[in-house]
């Protein structure tokens, strides 16, 4: 076995290594030793193999720990353990798999803290919480920006499956190592190492052994092993649906209080938030966040509390006609709860055109992230909407791309965006307002090439060489799954509290003397909030704020 000296071990590495890697004082390691258990190690002794589940972390009383990455023979340090700090990373938040094998490099002792007693730690002592999560965010960050994943991605911007994968993994917080086809002539050899054809990207080498072909999110999450086994037979407190803003304040505010709460999302945690390149109107955050940082918090935090987040596990049905409801999932999953919480959002709308589906991915996007933003560096690119998701991802565009094009429809942005973005557009040299304007048409072989306009105050098209086109167009709610379950409004959107008629109820057969609560859908017990609420406000803010007030209700409809 070779030892792979060259890359520098994070603790060296990382920017800040006092945070990343502290060491704790001798009262700190007494108060972690009064929930775990001593043991002695011996040199040489695995106490953690890369692809383990639930995973223990191990605090140093005396000898040293070391934290390697093997890739076949080669074997890549990554940190080394000294008495008083502590293994592990983000997987110890996630109950994910671990990335990296920790071993014994002198013997002496450790307190073993299972993954129960570590939440429990984190739950109940706020100092040893503050360290530990803050350690493992930024090991977990330091993880990603130097690609020491078990996860190799190999692909094309060509293809459209490669810009969702690598997105899934991203936004999942996993890190991986990229291959370019275009670019890295490596690629190649790993393709005919593996005997896979061009025609398969993008290729997934999941834990160096499974070669996965144009890959299901829920195929990498099934292979990365990011959902953990549910008791199908449990009844738990609270289904909610949806990890938006919406469904992970409600888990957050859930788990806290101490319901048994368990969440399914057909994508990634962080929903429309998580792909806005900066959020800057949202309470406490001066100079913006970006909806990642915000989101990927959320969902420690949510898991911190004990929430079972199901990731790349969409809803695809609710039985609302027994007593208890049930969820029905993709794998066939079926999980009844005491109360639901639908928190499903809302998806962009597509414009009527014939070629779309062509060009998603190669050249037509929904959301404008650092990842689409490095597609288009240099390059001019269109974006059709006047909200303010088409604001954002033009003032955040146009850093880095030559010029961007904003089509929008209506005759000026005043009534449609915030005052704030109108502004910085205006003064924005790189960005061209195009008022009273519609895409009529896309061209390209696999690629999106040109995209033609007009002008509705004179009919005339105008095609223009952009291969990068984002539509932030408005927005379709949800809730096709919910077939015929609860009432929704003449757009789809689910109708809560006051907003639902007595016909309504009536033909719902409501069955309760009182009248459903402020966020309580036609059903007893089941809850509408954020984006997909008939009603609802489009802000980040709100949809925390009803995620939050739907467990208050829930508290009281369980207590009834
Ligand atoms: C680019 C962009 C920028 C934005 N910027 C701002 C901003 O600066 N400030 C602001 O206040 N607001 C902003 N918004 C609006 C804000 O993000 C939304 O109002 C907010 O995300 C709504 O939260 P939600 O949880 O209700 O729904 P969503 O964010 O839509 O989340 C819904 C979640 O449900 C999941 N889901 C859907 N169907 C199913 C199913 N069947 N089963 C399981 N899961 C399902 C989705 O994958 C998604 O993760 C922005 C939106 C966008 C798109």
């Amino acid at each position: 076995m070779t030892s792979d000296s060259s890359p520098t071990p994070l603790a060296a590495s990382a920017s800040r290594p006092r945070h990343a890697f502290p060491t704790l004082t001798t009262q700190q390691v007494s108060r972690i030793g009064a929930h775990g258990r001593r043991r002695q190690t011996a040199s040489g002794e695995v106490l953690v193999e890369a692809g383990d589940r639930q995973v223990p972390c191990f605090v140093v009383v005396s000898g040293e720990l070391e934290v390697v990455q093997l890739s076949g023979a080669t074997e890549t340090l990554i940190v080394r353990h000294q008495p008083g700090q502590f293994s592990g990373e983000g997987s110890m938040i996630t109950g994910r798999p671990a990335l990296a094998q920790v071993r014994v490099s002198k013997p002496g002792e450790v307190i073993h803290l299972d993954r129960e007693q570590l939440l429990r730690i984190i739950q109940t002592d706020a100092e040893l919480s503050e360290i530990l999560m803050r350690a493992f965010i930024l090991r977990r960050v330091e993880l990603i920006a130097r690609d020491l994943g078990d996860v190799v991605v190999i692909g094309s911007t060509h293809s459209p499956g490669t810009l969702r994968v690598k997105e899934f993994l991203t936004r999942s917080g996993h890190p991986f190592h990229y291959l370019d086809l275009d670019r890295d002539r490596d690629a190649q050899d790993m393709l005919d190492r593996f005997n896979v054809g061009v025609a398969d990207t993008p290729v997934v080498i999941c834990r160096g052994q499974a070669v996965m072909r144009n890959p299901s999110n829920s195929q990498i999450a099934d292979c990365l092993g990011f959902n953990e086994e549910i008791d199908q037979r449990r009844v738990g407190d609270i289904v909610i649906v949806g990890a938006g803003p919406a469904g992970l304040a409600a888990a957050v505010y859930g788990a806290s209080e101490g319901l048994d709460v368990i969440v399914f999302e057909s994508n990634v945690p962080g929903g429309q938030a998580g792909s806005s390149s900066r959020i800057e109107n949202y309470l406490g955050f001066p100079t913006g966040i970006s909806g990642l940082e915000l989101t990927g918090r959320a969902h420690a935090q949510a898991l911190k509390f004990g929430a079972h987040i199901m990731v790349a596990r969409g809803a695809t049905r609710l039985a609302c006609d027994g007593q208890r409801y049930t969820v029905e999932t993709e794998k066939g999953v079926r999980i009844a709860a005491r109360a639901v919480i639908i928190a499903t959002g809302v998806e962009y709308r597509r414009p009527a055109l014939d070629n779309l589906t062509t060009f998603e991915g190669a050249g037509v996007y929904y959301a404008a992230t650092p990842m689409e933003a490095q597609l288009c560096a240099g390059e001019e690119v269109a974006i059709v909407g006047g909200g303010n998701s088409a604001g954002q991802a033009a003032v955040f565009l146009a850093s880095t791309a030559r010029r961007v094009h904003m089509l929008v429809r209506g005759s000026g942005l005043a009534e449609t965006m915030s005052r704030y973005l109108v502004r910085r557009i205006e003064e924005n040299p790189a960005i061209v307002l195009r008022t009273s304007t519609q895409i009529v048409a896309l061209e390209g072989d696999g690629q999106l090439t040109r995209v033609g306009w007009r002008d509705d105050r004179t009919g005339e098209v105008e095609t223009h060489d952009i291969r990068h086109l984002f539509l932030m167009t408005g927005a379709v709610p949800n809730t096709r799954w919910l077939d015929g379950c609860l009432a929704l409004d003449d757009k789809g959107f689910v109708k809560t509290g006051p907003d639902l008629s007595s016909d309504e109820l009536a033909q719902a057969a409501w069955p309760l003397a009182r009248q459903p609560y402020l966020l309580e859908t036609s059903r007893p017990r089941i809850f509408a909030v954020g984006d997909v609420r008939g009603g609802n406000v489009k802000r980040v803010a709100s949809a925390v704020g009803e995620g939050a007030i739907a467990i208050a209700l829930v508290h009281q409809v369980l207590r009834q």
